[in-house]
């Protein structure tokens, strides 16, 4: 564990203000504890726990790892989506595991100021603690766009959607619209919560009208034609209307404005997804929006050996496959740096992604080709394995074996095929 250093500085910068990583670059972690190249890690979702456990596999044995984050359970996010359709609370694994069989060390803490000139950070509730190598997996700010809509808190899916469920089982409501604001934060959310609410009305025969609103030229056009035009023809067959391109301003409870075209719409129900922002973290220069900036191996320009990986970064698709595999080239770069033989790739995304429908789930793949377009592939079956929603080269396979080995062989929630509970 890393010594405290005393705090010759307590004035932190604001958010996105940036300490320039000056002289004091010879500091050096491994100097003031006494052994080990010492990783920080700031986080405690997909982007954390597959950093730590990549580094595990990557970095030389004498490098320490410390793991800071505010959570005690890494919650399966993605399956929040079943929550309000009676499938019972998506799985959670407890970070403390995660880092033992990583051999890090977890601290329940929350990363309050980076000093990148001190190679340091300042914690919520420790003293300042220092790092030969930094990597901030803090997740995206949610917060709701629109005051008249029912924003998805996947926090609380089950409260926040039940009712609306039961409403649309009972026949109460009989229109609804699902809106994604000007920038998209989860792709997949509003399409399964549209598809599995038209088979639960389906299911009870009663009528259902949903529209989804969407600034997205194509329904999930971030995985290319073949993809969006097979989800389209789905979504068609459901009979959900998508307005793409699509603008919405939500003036009261149940009206919609629609631009361009101004049309209006009048619904019983609304439900949104929220806007997504960057985290506060002071002393690291940030982004539009907030999100921080970094290159293909993950590292943040100008401040050292701090690097950046998830939801909390500036690319454009926020998404766990994305965020590990983020992480994975951020790992690879810090293994390099603590004297791994290990050329460090970079970042070149493959998405792979499980769409949950009313039915079968549906299996994507697209591979972006740095610019020059890309292929796009939808199928019935998984193309990967294990074929889980988050997609994670260390995260999965570690899951998949928790999963395996739970007490009582419960059904592992990770399977994207559970049944319903009654
Ligand atoms: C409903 C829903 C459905 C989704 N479906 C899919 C899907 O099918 N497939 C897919 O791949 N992705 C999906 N996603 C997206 C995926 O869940 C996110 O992209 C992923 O969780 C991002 O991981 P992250 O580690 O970057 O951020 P997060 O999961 O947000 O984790 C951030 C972590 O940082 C911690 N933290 C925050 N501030 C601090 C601080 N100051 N100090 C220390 N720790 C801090 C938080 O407590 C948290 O543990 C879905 C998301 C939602 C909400």
């Amino acid at each position: 564990m890393s010594e405290p250093l005393p705090a010759e500085d307590p004035t932190p910068p604001s958010a996105g203000e940036k300490i320039e990583a000056g002289a004091g670059d010879s500091h050096s972690a491994e100097a003031e504890a006494g052994g080990g190249f010492h990783v920080v890690v700031a986080g405690g979702g997909v982007a954390a726990m597959e950093t730590v456990l990549a580094l595990a596999d990557l970095a030389p044995p004498s490098t320490r790892v410390t793991v800071l984050a505010p959570n005690e359970e890494l919650v399966y996010r993605p399956l929040t989506v079943r929550e309000p359709f009676s499938y019972g609370p998506a799985k959670r694994y407890p970070l403390a595991d995660i880092a033992a069989h990583a051999g890090a060390q977890l601290r329940r803490d929350t990363l309050e100021w980076v000093d990148p000139a001190k190679r340091t950070i300042h914690t919520h509730s420790g003293g300042p603690l220092s790092y030969d190598a930094l990597v901030l997996a803090l997740g995206a700010l949610a917060h709701p766009r629109y005051e008249h809509a029912l924003t998805i808190d996947d926090a609380h899916m089950d409260e926040t959607l039940h009712g609306l469920v039961q409403d649309i089982e009972g026949g109460y409501v009989k229109s609804l619209a699902l809106v994604a604001p000007g920038r998209m934060a989860w792709p997949f959310p509003i399409y399964e919560l549209a598809l599995m609410s038209a088979g639960r009305a389906f299911d009870e025969d009663v009528e259902l009208a949903i529209t989804i609103v969407t600034p997205e030229d194509a329904p999930l056009a971030i995985f290319g034609s073949a993809v969006s035009e097979a989800v389209r023809d789905l979504l068609a067959e459901s009979g959900i209307e998508v307005l793409t391109s699509a603008y919405a301003e939500v003036p009261a409870a149940g009206q919609l404005n629609i631009s361009p075209g101004g049309r209006s719409l009048k619904v019983d129900r609304i439900v949104a997804l929220p806007e997504l922002y960057g985290p506060p973290v002071r002393g690291i220069p940030l982004g539009e929006h907030g999100f921080i900036r970094i290159d293909p191996h993950g590292r943040v320009h100008g401040v050292g050996p701090i690097y950046a990986a998830g939801d909390a970064t500036e690319f454009a698709l926020k998404y766990g496959g994305v965020a590990a595999q983020q992480a994975d080239a951020a790992a690879e770069s810090i293994a390099a740096l603590a004297g791994a033989a290990i050329e460090p790739a970079p970042f070149h995304p493959t998405i792979h992604g499980v769409l949950l429908t009313a039915s079968r789930p549906r299996y994507l793949t697209a591979r972006i080709t740095g610019g020059h377009g890309f292929s796009s592939e939808i199928a019935d079956t998984p193309t990967w394995s294990p074929p889980n929603k988050i997609v994670a080269r260390y995260l999965a396979p570690y899951l998949e074996e928790s999963d395996r080995s739970a007490v009582g062989g419960l059904a592992a929630e990770t399977d994207t095929d559970g049944e319903r509970r009654e």
